[in-house]
């Protein structure tokens, strides 16, 4: 049993660490963080510190032996530190998640197992096998690597006239899948939190907007019809459960309007808070960041409903330097994450508004 007072280590030293250090921090909880980069952003609110390489098994015993239980804040966390923490403490989420969520093939698999509607794919290991799969799926499609894409990153659209080995190449030939593009209205996610129990929270559908592959803002509702939130909501229930998940997730999504009817189609899972969550920090009851904390420690969930119609806004790159206008807004809530230097892309912030239901 984790009490107050005991201490919940959590690898990775980003904004997603550092804003669950903080809800850690709220609840009596102190907390250890371990990032291979001295300067990480969680640094800044943590107890301890353990700045080591994430393959350093001297190191990774040592946090393992201080804390009481260990989370992350990524899902590239490399499988033999997630074993070798596992042998000394409670990783929360387990192991599992992290390897379904690494690598996409097997992460499709896991979901289209689950029953659950996901795009057509397929791996290949040569350029033979990869125009077998762009027959059988059709183009246009998407190539992505199996492993470590991110925002747009190790994926090539291939539409009617792409060379597809050229495709292949400019992601330097790495294992990769071949997925039907999905002509989507709209990008939605679930974030939810499941409990050792087996309790299960969800918030509402976000639906979300991209900038140059980066989320740029987050809408709470959706403005989906109840039957798919409702069915949004089983979807990532089923995900949490089949994986036996403790801590938050986020579960991506395409919608897809065919003739006025609403079609949910499953991307990826994140086993983690998630940018798409940011929302919940002022605008619900129990913020993602909290959430997390509580399952991860084993305690009850806490309520997830919404405070208003909310709006979240990723302050990337210089977008951080209008801090001063966004705190003169009556209402918005700042929340910045120390990052000294605004490089194009990088997230520096996000901006929340909360409005009256109904105004
Ligand atoms: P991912 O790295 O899988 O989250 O993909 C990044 C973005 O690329 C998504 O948020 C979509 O905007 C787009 N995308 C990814 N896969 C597909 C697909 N199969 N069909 C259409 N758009 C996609």
């Amino acid at each position: 049993m984790i009490r107050p007072g005991s201490t919940l280590g959590i690898l990775g030293g980003g904004q997603l660490g550092r804003m669950i250090a903080m809800a850690a921090a709220e609840l009596g909880l102190k907390t250890h963080i371990y990032a291979p980069d001295e300067n990480s952003p969680a640094f800044d609110v943590a107890g301890e510190v353990t700045v080591a390489p994430y393959e350093d098994e001297a190191a990774l015993v040592r946090f393992a032996k201080a804390v009481d239980v260990v989370t992350y804040e990524f899902e590239n966390v490399p499988s033999e530190t997630a074993a070798i923490l596992s042998a000394h403490t409670r990783l929360a989420p387990n192991a599992q998640a992290l390897a379904v969520s690494q690598d996409r093939f097997l992460e499709k698999s896991f979901i289209a197992g689950l029953g659950i509607a996901i795009a057509p794919f397929a791996a290949f290991a040569d350029e033979t096998e990869l125009a077998a799969a762009l027959d059988r799926i059709g183009r246009p499609a998407v190539l992505k690597t199996r492993r470590f894409g991110y925002d747009g990153k190790g994926q090539v659209m291939i539409r009617p006239e792409t060379d597809h080995v050229a495709a292949w190449n400019e992601v330097g030939r790495a294992s990769s899948i071949i997925e039907g593009f999905v002509p989507f209205e709209r990008e939605v996610s679930v974030v939810a939190a499941r409990s050792a129990s087996g309790a299960f929270a969800a918030y509402d559908l976000c639906a979300n907007e991209h900038r140059h592959h980066i989320l740029d803002t987050t809408r709470v509702p959706a403005g989906v019809s109840a039957g798919t939130e409702e069915q949004a909501m089983r979807i990532a229930r089923s995900i949490a459960d089949a994986l036996d998940y403790v801590g938050v997730l986020a579960v991506e999504m395409f919608l897809v309007t065919e003739g006025g009817n609403e079609r949910l189609v499953v991307n990826e899972i994140a086993p983690r808070v998630h940018n798409s969550g940011h929302w919940t920090l002022g605008g619900a009851v129990t913020s993602q960041f909290e959430q997390h904390v509580r399952a991860v420690c084993g305690w009850p969930l806490g309520k997830a409903s919404r405070l208003g119609l909310v709006e979240m806004t990723n302050l990337i790159g210089h977008d951080a330097d209008e801090w001063e206008r966004i705190l003169a807004e009556p209402g918005a809530h700042l929340h910045l994450y120390g990052k000294t230097e605004a490089r194009p892309g990088r997230k520096m912030g996000h901006v929340t508004r909360v409005f009256p239901e109904g105004a």
